[in-house]
């Protein structure tokens, strides 16, 4: 990309028209700049310009030369045509050139518009028969489940090349061969981490010719009545906007969308080519209720009745605290608000909860008692910008691929890397990143133990400290019970190690903590959300650009889902349920008599469904059986409800369980909004009408809410977004009407024309003063011992997303990992005579599975990891469920198990 960060304005003359631009800007970027379009084909805005394919040629005026716009600086006082006659016969010429090698280079199989080069062709009205010769002919390359490279069509622009080393620094695809015979030849070693290429797709969406064509779009017909439709990734909490394309209510292709504000141009596998799972076979179709044990087809009418007798009946009988309900971080904040709503006033319950409890419950307790908001400080733009980026408990270039991009983006503009992990994460190979190998369920101990070097060494922020937060002194004093010898022996991590990263860390300008569920599903999850906010508070790192405290929200919505109150101690806006103006105020909106009482957490909710005190259950758009700890003790829970409903758009294993099930609209059959993890609240279009009878499920719970007796009549979506603007604070300026945008906006967004707000904090925290909190370590619940030797700790993988309801029904991201594994390090593997591939029992005190072997020293010896997204061997019929007494969120990170080969 040119580097135009000279301000010095120049003034020059374009097709007779007096332009200005920067100093250091080409001629095509001022052209641009000022509205005049010069055709291109080698180029993209986010690419280093080559001026290869010389259709950018321009004449300047001065000495008649022709010369590449894309390459050539803009001088004051130049004079340049873009368009005549002897630059049209140049260009048309080089196309001629272009197809001179080709066998069926016009036959794109995209729509025109996006068919750069087809378009061209057109336009200049090129004989493809102007150069005769001899034509390539190379074999198409089919062999993965993502995209074909028909070489055919290729012009060797090189666009692709560029755009997997430069946008996604991979550098998996390249030219190969010479003269005649030279050829794109992108890798087809599909193994993440052994190979470089990650099937994002990024050299499919830059090249200009179909040459590159994802499988999902090949013989899908004619290209040019596709619909186009922009929407949000449903997968990640990054919120990647992108436009999707449909035809006969089918998805046929997707792509990033160029205004995207948190993605740029960039999706990764997940959003490319996982949106199949849409038009799948056994997407649930009608209403289905159980009866002798099966499950029947019935008509709404017949469904909504049963649930709402069932419903009601269990209210009269037993009380509204009898009946729970799990909300879902995948539906919209439309969705969840209206379900909160549904819960709590027609039900009259504050039993409603949904995954976040299981992800980032104790970030939102942590960061709302240090700093007065739960969220991400600061956005994602700012990463790129920070001079030291510590991740920790964030396995980022897998289960948040473009801030991964952000964070490799930064170290090569010269930030620091520190990554505190288990394992070693993809970021570790990073250039000079200091890897801090703590022992699982340590990180209390290693930050304290920073923050002592910190203060030891005199490097902490004093003025900050003074002038913007309180309780220093007790934070102190209980820092110095972790000297580094102390935290060495806590945490395994060589205290020359610990005392270099607090050197680095303190004496940042500008230093970002980056962390997810590796620190927060922790029995002292949010004192390790505390020790985090400790550390950056003490160096003056959090209220300004490219710093602060940053939780990598899961999963798409689930920063909507905690912000619309579907959480049992907060309405909309985290307006605490037991402040009598709060629940005043609901009371009199909602005209009900609303529980003063805090509801039920999610494990609370399944342990209490156990003991017969939660009789009936509502979940929406959630699969405990899968990601709950402790399976079988879940199913044994869910077993002893008198009445079970689930909506959701397939039959999970939680869908199995239920005597009724909805079916409902996955978000592409529905409108509304998610809030991403760095609290932007964008909008997003339907794109196909609902599969069979399926209804989005805003509508389901308005119907069900009304035949209840609490009518909630909704017109469109929009009208709950307007709700929403009216009773949340945060959300006061967030109307459907000012988010009908690409960039959407980022709470807080307090006044009706405020413009949202890009980091936190700054000059004053959300609470006032920042506040320090003395941390003590406490070890993990359950240590491996005797019986069970192993460490078992858990996540995500890049190709799958939380239960596998979707990716593992979309046909490629299955295809790439088809199975569940376990990673055991070499040395353990050999004293037990494992290789990879073999079945291994892995048992803990909760459960036992059967599960393959792969082994690798990504895990240190005497621990073993083992992705949670797969039902066939369920990682969470091991995990622990002992709880967090702050966040009630469950210790899934440590558990002790062993293992044996399988028989
Ligand atoms: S899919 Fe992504 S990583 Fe693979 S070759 Fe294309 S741009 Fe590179
Ligand atoms: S999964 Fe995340 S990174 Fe991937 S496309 Fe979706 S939002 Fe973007």
């Amino acid at each position: 990309m040119q580097n135009s960060t000279q301000t010095n304005i120049i003034e020059l003359e374009i097709d007779g028209k007096t332009v200005r631009g920067n100093q250091g800007d080409t001629i095509l970027e001022v052209a641009k700049q000022n509205g005049i379009e010069i055709p291109t084909l080698c180029h993209m805005d986010q690419l280093e310009p080559t001026g290869a394919c010389r259709m950018c040629l321009v004449e300047l005026m001065e000495n008649n030369e022709l010369t590449t716009s894309c390459t050539r600086p803009a001088e004051d006082g130049m004079v340049v045509e873009t368009e005549n006659q002897r630059i049209r016969k140049a260009r048309k010429l080089n196309l001629e050139l272009l197809v001179s090698n080709n066998n069926e280079i016009v036959d794109c199989d995209r729509d025109e518009a996006r068919c750069e080069f087809a378009k061209l062709l057109k336009e200049y009205d090129v004989d493809l028969d102007y150069f005769t010769g001899e034509k390539r002919e190379h074999d198409k390359i089919e062999d993965n489940p993502f995209f074909e490279l028909d070489h055919d069509k290729c012009i060797l622009c090189g666009r692709c090349v560029r755009a997997c080393e430069e946008i996604r620094g991979r550098s998996a695809i390249d030219f190969v061969g010479r003269g005649f015979e030279t050829k794109i030849s992108p890798p087809m070693d599909r193994s993440l981490t052994e190979g470089t290429c990650q099937f994002c797709g990024q050299c499919v969406d830059s090249c200009p010719t179909g040459a590159l064509t994802s499988k999902m779009r090949i013989k899908k017909g004619d290209p040019s009545d596709l619909e186009k439709h922009s929407t949000i990734c449903t997968y990640c909490g990054i919120g990647c906007r992108m436009n999707v394309y449909t035809r006969d209510n089918e998805v046929v292709d997707v792509s990033p969308d160029p205004e995207a504000p948190a993605n740029d141009i960039r999706i990764c596998s997940k959003g490319r080519f996982g949106f199949d799972f849409v038009n799948r076979e056994d997407r649930l179709k009608t209403p289905l209720v159980k009866k002798d044990g099966d499950f029947t087809e019935a008509t709404w009418n017949e469904a909504l009745d049963l649930v709402s007798n069932k419903l009601t009946d269990i209210k009269e009988s037993s009380g509204s605290d009898s009946i729970a309900g799990l909300s879902s971080a995948t539906c919209t904040n439309e969705e969840n608000f209206l379900f909160q709503k549904f819960m709590r006033a027609a039900i009259g319950t504050n039993n409603v909860d949904h995954c976040a409890r299981l992800c980032h419950a104790s970030t939102v307790a942590g960061l709302v008692r240090a700093f007065g908001s739960g969220a991400m400080t600061n956005s994602i733009a700012e990463i790129k910008n920070a001079d030291t980026i510590l991740v920790t408990g964030s396995n980022t270039t897998e289960s948040h691929p473009i801030i991964g991009l952000e964070v490799v983006k930064a170290v090569e503009n010269g930030a620091n890397l520190i990554v505190a992990d288990p394992r070693e994460i993809d970021l570790v190979k990073e250039n000079e990143c200091l890897h801090l190998r703590q022992n699982s369920g340590t990180d209390v101990a290693w930050m304290m133990g920073l923050i002592n070097i910190i203060l030891e060494e005199n490097l902490w922020d004093k003025d900050f400290v003074e002038s913007r937060t309180e309780e220093f002194e007790e934070m102190k004093k209980s820092a110095l019970d972790y000297p580094p010898e102390r935290v060495e022996e806590i945490t395994g991590i060589k205290k020359e190690k610990l005392r270099k990263a607090a050197r680095i860390y303190a004496n940042a300008d500008r230093a970002s903590i980056l962390f997810a569920m590796g620190i927060t599903q922790h029995s002292h999850g949010t004192d390790n959300v505390l020790a985090a906010a400790n550390l950056a508070m003490i160096t003056g790192n959090v209220g300004k650009e490219s710093t602060g405290v940053n939780p990598l929200r899961g999963q798409n919505n689930v920063q909507g889902a905690c912000d619309l109150g579907a959480l049992p101690n907060v309405y909309s806006g985290y307006q605490n349920v037991e402040v009598k103006e709060n629940q005043k105020k609901f009371e009199k909106l909602w005209e009900k008599q609303l529980s003063p009482d805090p509801g039920l957490t999610v494990v609370e909710i399944v342990n209490e469904a156990g003991k017969g005190n939660v009789k009936g259950m509502y979940i929406m758009g959630e699969n405990p059986m899968v990601s709950d700890p402790d399976l079988g003790h879940v199913e044994d829970c869910l077993n002893n409800l008198n009445f079970l409903v689930v909506q959701d758009i397939f039959m999970t294993e939680t869908a199995e369980l239920a005597d009724v099930v909805l079916p409902a609209s996955s978000f592409l059959e529905t409108t509304g909004s998610f809030t991403n993890t760095e609290r932007r609240v964008q909008k997003f279009d339907q794109a196909i009408d609902p599969v069979g009878d399926s209804k989005p499920d805003w509508q389901i719970i308005s119907e069900l809410s009304t035949k209840m007796g609490y009518p909630l009549n909704y017109s469109s979506a929009e009208q709950i977004t307007d709700e929403i603007a009216e009773v949340t604070p945060i959300y006061t300026g967030i109307t459907a009407e000012r988010i009908d945008d690409k960039q959407g906006l980022q709470w807080p967004c307090v006044t009706g024309d405020c413009t949202g707000t890009k980091f936190l904090h700054e000059g004053e925290f959300s609470r006032g003063l920042g506040k320090f909190h003395a941390l003590s370590y406490r070890a993990p619940m359950e240590t491996p011992d005797d019986d069970y030797p192993f460490t078992l700790t858990t996540g995500r993988t890049y190709y799958h997303f939380h239960t596998r309801s979707m990716t593992g029904r979309s046909y490629g991201l299955n295809e790439m990992v088809p199975e569940p594994y376990v990673e055991i390090n070499p040395a353990d593997a050999e004293s037990m005579d494992i290789d990879s591939g073999d079945k291994l029992e892995v048992t803990s005190r909760r459960g036992q599975i059967t599960i393959k072997a792969k082994v690798t020293d990504r895990v240190p010896s005497e621990t073993v990891f083992i992705p949670f997204h797969f039902a066939e061997a369920a990682a969470n019929k091991l995990t622990n469920s002992v709880l967090d007494p702050v966040a009630k969120i469950p210790e899934l990170k440590v558990a002790a198990v062993k293992i044996r080969k399988a028989d």
